[in-house]
């Protein structure tokens, strides 16, 4: 082994790269790469300890706490909105239902495309309301 740097922790392997922080001889599995340094498990774990390595903990904490807010978001969005989908998909139903038969309203040549796409929006937020407390539902039951 006469010349060959053996790893700080594995005297068995032999050295791949030295630790950037400190110098350590390390192979291949006590590598740890932290951006573009390579750090061995003694460095990354004190670097985790006194936050000395800012390009971990900010990246690690705004990846989870945007996945939370983004799958949290839509539900508490649902939960405070549901009754005004209700009312707006409803009463749109019901204005272009009503409005339907009458001469000089809505329905009535270009403006036609308006009450039909009305209608589909109306029933869309109807079935999300619906779709979302069917899902709710089946969840709980299970
Ligand atoms: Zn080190
Ligand atoms: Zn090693």
């Amino acid at each position: 082994m006469e010349g060959e740097a053996v790893c700080f922790f594995h005297p068995s392997n032999r050295a791949a790269l030295p630790c950037d922080s400190c110098g350590r001889f390390i192979c291949t599995i006590c590598d740890l790469k932290v951006g573009s340094r390579h750090l061995c498990p003694t460095c990354l774990g004190n670097g985790l300890g006194k936050q000395k390595l800012p390009e971990i903990i900010p990246r690690r904490f705004l990846w989870s706490s945007a996945s939370l807010w983004l799958g949290l978001l839509p539900l508490v969005a649902i939960i405070f909105t549901w009754p005004v989908l209700i009312m707006t998909g409803a009463s749109t139903i019901i204005i272009t239902l009503v409005g339907w038969n009458r001469p000089g309203s809505i329905v009535r040549g270009r403006r036609h495309w308006a009450a039909v796409v009305g209608l589909l929006l109306g029933l869309a937020q109807l079935g999300l309301v619906f779709g979302i407390f069917s899902l709710f539902t089946s969840m709980r039951t299970r």
